[in-house]
């Protein structure tokens, strides 16, 4: 074993945890490989992970062909636009979306280069004494040793025991990034971020969209008021969301899939072309860990990890979906790195209580912090400024007057404990109160920042000034 390749580091798994990881490795002067198995549409090896190959960048691009078509049918005609016989070509949108994955799994590959990045294609295990063997797609393995090894295997769709795959009529979300034609009646199960994004690029496109959550409330993770305006938007969208619907069975016959499922008080039958399963995910650790590693797994199936991303072995780091947290691809990569630099002896360290959540429907879900129902169960004493898009110039200029932003903030402190919000472009307007929470700002900082006008921003400032009612746009 004596003449095995050594790295500094070697990061398994090339999504945006372990390439950024890998990077940022790199640029501290560390020799750095990075081991991935992910195969391409093209049949090649494709870096990027579930991120940039089946997750968020294709999403993105669906949404956003899905949401030009919508509004061509829908909402131009408000601004006096005409066009007859709209149609979409499903290929030719599906094989833009191919395009930019590729792009940017590409970009990828070349920021590798540049960084002196070793890719190793195939699937790496870790075993003990930070040995890494590698996979490679021909069968062919080769072991590896480095002085440190970072874990960032992401995650994978959960399998419903009685829903399985097939590609075909049961499908997760890379299935639904690839439907050939438009599904005359598609399925959800789960009213999570997959279901409500994927959701929403078919239903825009034509389909019958049935949503079945499970809950009873919808949206349980955003906060109450948001998930109200979201749940009316969404039926106006004509999206059918069913809650507290629990599914016991799905067949397929003849091209058709047949679901059961329950409210809690009768069992019911449904039919659909085409089913999405999208009730969650689970770290992705079969294989990765050899039995004598020495790396724990927590009662969720998740990598344990302390504070740092430390698994408690010597040298042996783990981040992003397959430890705690949230399943974000922006947690992952500063979780990337903040172990790269602990690696380097600098400081590092990742606050999992300002990473931002956004859900990229339309209108747009974000928010960052504390629900008002989490600080009620805290027992903490606060105060809340809501301001709604309808109120604000450029919504109403842009046609998209949805939503609303709500702050809350500390009762004796001022200091903003959370921000929500749902309407246009929330996705970027988000980052502004992540900023004020990382410094540990109040209401009263975002009220006396000078927001530009006419701007989506100005709805953050008068939610701000509501906070004290002192909003300017509406009544307090
Ligand atoms: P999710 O956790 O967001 O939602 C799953 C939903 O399925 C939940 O509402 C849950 O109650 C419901 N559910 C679970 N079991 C069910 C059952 N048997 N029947 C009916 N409903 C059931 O999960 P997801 O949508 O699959 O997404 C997975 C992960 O991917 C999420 O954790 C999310 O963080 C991440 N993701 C993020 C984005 C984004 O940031 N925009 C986009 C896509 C995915």
């Amino acid at each position: 074993m004596s003449d095995m390749r050594h790295f500094d580091v070697i990061v398994i798994g090339g999504g945006p945890g372990g390439y950024v990881a890998a990077i940022r490795a790199a640029q501290l002067g560390m020799s750095t490989a990075c081991v991935d198995a992910f195969i391409g549409k093209d049949g090649k090896p494709a870096l990027g992970g579930t991120c940039l190959n089946i997750g968020c960048i294709p999403s993105k691009a669906m949404l956003d062909s899905s949401r030009q078509f919508h509004n061509l049918q829908h909402s131009f005609k408000d601004h006096g636009i005409s066009a007859s016989n709209a149609r979409i070509d499903v290929g030719v949108m599906v094989g833009r979306k191919d395009k930019i994955v590729k792009q940017f799994t590409g970009g990828i590959s070349s920021l590798f280069k540049a960084n002196k990045v070793t890719h190793l294609p195939g699937f790496g295990t870790l075993q003990a004494n930070r040995v890494v063997t590698v996979k490679d797609h021909d069968g062919n393995e080769t072991a590896y040793s480095a002085t440190n090894v970072i874990l960032a295997a992401g995650s994978v769709p959960i399998e419903l025991p009685f829903a399985k795959f097939d590609g075909e009529h049961v499908v997760d979300n890379a299935g639904a990034l690839d439907f050939d034609k438009v599904p005359k009646r598609l399925g959800v199960i789960g009213a999570g971020v997959i279901g409500l994004e994927l959701g929403s690029v078919w239903r825009r496109l034509g389909s019958e969209v049935t949503v079945l959550e499970a809950l009873p409330d919808f949206l349980a993770a955003a906060d109450a008021d948001i998930a109200k305006v979201a749940a009316r938007e969404f039926k106006k969208q004509g999206l059918d969301i069913r809650l507290g619907a629990k599914v016991s069975a799905v067949a397929v016959k003849r091209n058709v899939v047949h679901v059961t499922y329950s409210d809690g008080k009768e069992e019911h039958t449904a039919q659909f072309d085409k089913l999405l399963v999208a009730v969650g995910r689970r770290p992705a650790i079969k294989g990765l860990l050899a039995d004598d590693c020495g790396v724990q797994l927590t009662e969720r199936g998740q990598i344990a990890v302390d504070e740092h991303g430390h698994t408690g072995v010597d040298g042996v780091w783990a981040v992003g979906d397959c430890v705690r947290g949230p399943m974000l691809a922006h947690k992952a990569s500063e979780e990337g790195i903040a172990v790269a630099e602990l690696i380097a002896g600098l400081p590092g360290h990742v606050n999992l209580d300002t990473v931002p959540w956004v859900i990229y429907t339309e209108p747009e879900i974000a928010w960052v912090g504390k629900t008002e129902a989490q600080l009620k169960d805290e027992g903490v004493e606060y105060r809340v400024g809501t301001f709604p898009f309808a109120a604000i110039g450029r919504a109403v200029a842009m046609n998209e007057t949805a939503g609303m932003v709500k702050v809350i903030a500390d009762a004796e402190t001022d200091r903003v404990l959370g921000v929500h919000m749902c309407g246009p472009n929330v996705s970027e307007l988000i980052a502004e109160a992540v900023v004020t929470m990382e410094f540990h700002g109040a209401a009263e900082d975002l009220a006396r920042i000078v927001h530009a006008h006419p701007t989506l921003s100005e709805a953050v400032h008068e939610a701000a000034l509501a906070v004290d009612k002192r909003a300017i746009h509406k009544a307090n």
